[in-house]
């Protein structure tokens, strides 16, 4: 069964049609979340709130998930995999993230109007798509920007060392959890081999 599963969370089909259908929940919870919104400007609040609130997830699955010991191997050895091979298409399976999504604004529905919790939600699923279409587009493009490159050394260095810089969009929680790293010159050593940069013909 766990080979089953690796199978498919390591498959490139699965990986490109999660990034689709990532950001397609993402935008159909918004247009739900329009459409039944009571209080438009309330729905935008939780929508925001959603987006931060994601940032706090991504480290909390990385950093407890994914790096610690716990019996749940199958999070950990799939999550090994990236760091063992940057370019290799680990991801949930596809349907995942509309499913979890579902469940997250069925259980929220009975807390909230259905509107706010559809924003909250999409909240939740487009960060989690921003999350996920950064870390590809880090292992993969340049830009001038500072930042970009800032967030990339700063992704790289958690690649060579995984138990600090656990954020992917944000360096915020890896410095309230105390696991953030500031790197010097000499740790990106051999980052180049983490990078694979289509030159320019
Ligand atoms: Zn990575
Ligand atoms: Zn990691």
């Amino acid at each position: 069964m766990k080979d089953f599963i690796l199978k498919i969370t390591q498959s490139k089909w699965n990986y490109y049609l999660s990034l689709a259908t990532d950001c397609l929940t993402g935008i159909v919870f918004l247009v739900l979340a329009i459409h039944y919104s009571n209080d438009i400007w309330g729905s935008v609040a939780l929508f925001v709130v959603g987006v931060i609130f994601f940032t706090f997830l991504e480290y909390a699955v990385h950093a407890w998930l994914f790096h610690l010991d716990h019996p749940l191997k199958v999070f950990i050895e799939g999550h090994a995999h990236h760091h063992q091979n940057p370019f290799s298409y680990d991801a949930m399976p596809f349907f995942m993230s509309a499913v979890i999504a579902s469940f997250f604004a069925w259980v929220l529905h009975f807390f909230m109007p259905l509107g706010d919790a559809f924003a909250l939600v999409g909240g939740l699923a487009l960060g989690y798509f921003n999350y996920g279409i950064m870390h590809h587009i880090m292992h993969r493009r340049e830009f001038a920007s500072k930042y970009w490159r800032y967030m990339q050394e700063f992704h790289f260095v958690h690649h060579k060392k995984p138990k600090m810089n656990h954020g992917v969009t944000t360096d915020i929680w890896d410095r309230v959890f105390g696991t953030y790293y500031q790197w010097t010159q000499d740790d990106l050593k051999g980052i180049e081999k983490l990078k694979r940069i289509k030159k320019k013909s």
